[in-house]
């Protein structure tokens, strides 16, 4: 099947169309194969602006989010990248086609497997991936230029500041359960970190030590 078609519709009209404006951001996610990240039942619906099921619990999350998460990380070719929630491998995938070095943390093992398999399968050699309770970041790898946090967080992780260059940004969508704002983070200096809101979102639970307990 040939989704190239169904992929440029979807960046037209739910990416450009909804204001991304970053050109190469938006060349990856017109070239990127979206349907290798959903089972095949679901592959005729990945290129809607809808987040998907990936197992698990879990969701794919929509076009539009992952390009203003993206977008908002305002990266330069040679930035090292922490996402947490690596889920189907379809944001850590857009990253590595932007950024040098993508490391992504996922707390289920089925998941983190299955995207590192389509990872491979598309030559994403540059994101690397572990398995554990990514709310304290990745502090062997630290620190990084962009952190992207794709699970909800009750609050924002100290971890995260900390594990951020000077000059780095984290987006991170913070709130209840049920609903969140997408915020970005600047760690201008040391001890001063600038902290704006982008938009309301809904994302899965980002579960942990710094995060929320697995059973709230
Ligand atoms: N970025 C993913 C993609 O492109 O498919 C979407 C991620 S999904 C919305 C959120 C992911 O965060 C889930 O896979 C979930 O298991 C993971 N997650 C939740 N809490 C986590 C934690 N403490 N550490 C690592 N991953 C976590």
């Amino acid at each position: 099947m040939d989704y190239s078609i169904a992929r440029r519709r979807m960046v037209a009209q739910h990416v450009v169309a909804r204001g991304i404006h970053d050109e190469e951001l938006i060349h990856v996610m017109e070239e990127l194969p979206r349907h290798l990240f959903v089972e095949e039942a679901l592959q005729s619906q990945a290129y809607t602006d809808y987040a998907l099921p990936i197992g698990e619990k879990q969701t794919i999350s929509q076009p539009y989010m992952v390009a203003i998460m993206t977008q908002s990380l305002e990266l330069k070719r040679s930035d090292r990248v922490l996402e947490i929630g690596t889920g189907s491998g379809y944001q850590a995938a857009v990253l590595s086609r932007l950024v040098t070095h993508v490391y992504s943390v996922e707390r289920i093992a089925n998941l983190a497997r299955r995207a590192r398999r389509v990872l491979d399968k598309i030559g994403c050699s540059n994101v690397h991936i572990q398995v554990c309770d990514g709310t304290s970041g990745w502090g062997e790898q630290a620190p990084f230029d962009a952190i992207v946090v794709t699970a909800g967080a009750p609050d924002i992780p100290q971890h995260y500041l900390q594990q951020l260059e000077i000059g780095g940004r984290l987006v991170i969508p913070v709130g209840g359960s049920g609903a969140q704002i997408l915020k970005r983070v600047t760690r201008v200096s040391e001890n001063h970190f600038d902290y704006e809101d982008i938009l309301e979102c809904r994302f899965v639970p980002l579960i942990g030590k710094h995060g929320w307990s697995q059973t709230s």
